[in-house]
């Protein structure tokens, strides 16, 4: 028997993530440059999320299973937590040893519509970069933050969580103080709606659009725990967008609203929408009546805020 010149040290335990979803409980969308536009949004995470294993020692799969496994979501270096994983180790090479990363297994637990604006190819980037950093042992803020801007702008807020403001495109977060638990209910899409279209489309029917804003008046409505004040003031620029493609999305938000929703949104780029309810009770009536309206896929009842990306289980 001949020994390996370089044996392979011990192979690390996998590591277990969770990630967030989200929604966009504001969206104030300006003008557009260099291809992006100038956001002004608040995200809140919910506690509909992903579940991600990385396994060391692998041949560097994709495994996609859960609720929305079906759908398309890649297998290859462009899935948004391998893309992660890629990022982080070409900021870390050469400074510290990245190799347990290079052949990671990723397994996805998908528990967020995809496609839907709820932000869940963004979670999995999340949830692999805290994963990855886990399994170097720990990786300086800054460089898990740049690694998740590369991925997409809503990745730096699925890091962190809770409810915040993102400017930019969305990525300079400032936390958002709120009171109480939202009882959301998110109305699925039968079918999808492209993110890109959707901004064309505003660009169109907004040649010259304000400077985009979140609304003190929102910020003070969920500090102060006041839906019926948020209600009026927090909006969706993209909605208009939305509908021109989706016209079901203006009847099943009309739904909604006569069935008492406090606040139907549509979530990012949609065809996501959802539904703020009074309370967990509420939140029930309304999805089973949302459950039976033409057009809806799916009434999946969550809360916020919730956690951002955390390690439930690793050495
Ligand atoms: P956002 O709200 O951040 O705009 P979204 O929720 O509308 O995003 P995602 O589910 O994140 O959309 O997926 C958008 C596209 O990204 C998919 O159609 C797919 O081609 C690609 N993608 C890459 N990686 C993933 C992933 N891990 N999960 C889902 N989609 C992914």
């Amino acid at each position: 028997m001949t020994t390996p010149l370089h044996p392979r040290t011990t192979i690390p335990a996998p590591v277990r993530v969770q990630a967030p979803g989200k929604i966009n409980i504001h969206l104030g969308v300006g003008a557009a440059n260099d291809g992006y536009h100038e956001l002004a949004t608040v995200f809140q995470a919910l506690n509909l999320g992903e579940t991600l294993t990385l396994i060391p020692g692998g041949t560097r799969s994709i495994i996609v299973q859960g609720r929305y496994a079906d759908a398309a979501v890649p297998h290859d270096e462009t899935n948004f937590a391998r893309r992660a994983v890629d990022l982080l180790i070409t900021a870390l090479e050469g400074e510290r040893d990245v190799d347990v990363l290079r052949d990671l297994d990723i397994v996805i637990d998908k528990q967020v519509p995809v496609a839907g604006g709820m932000g869940g190819g963004s979670a999995d980037a999340a949830a692999a970069l805290v994963g990855a950093a886990h399994l170097v042992g720990g990786v300086d803020d800054a460089i898990v933050h740049e690694c998740a801007v590369a991925v997409g702008a809503d990745v730096a807020f699925l890091l962190r969580g809770g409810t915040a403001i993102g400017q930019g495109r969305g990525e300079l977060l400032s936390p958002v103080l709120t009171r109480g638990t939202f009882h959301w209910v998110m109305a699925t899409s039968t079918s999808p709606l492209s993110t890109p279209d959707v901004y064309a489309r505003f660009d169109e029917l907004n040649p010259d659009p304000a400077p985009a804003a979140v609304p003190d008046q929102v910020l003070k409505a969920l500090a102060a725990g006041e839906p019926d004040t948020l209600a009026e003031f927090a909006a969706n620029d993209l909605t208009e967008a939305a509908v021109s493609f989706m016209p079901e999305i203006a009847e099943i938000m009309e739904a909604g609203r006569d069935a008492g929703a406090v606040l139907p949104l549509l979530s990012g780029s949609g065809p996501t929408i959802g539904f703020l309810a009074r309370d967990a009770h509420h939140a029930l009536d309304l999805a089973v009546l949302l459950q039976a309206t033409r057009g809806v896929n799916e009434a999946l009842r969550t809360t916020g805020p919730a956690p951002g990306a955390h390690i439930v289980d690793g050495d």
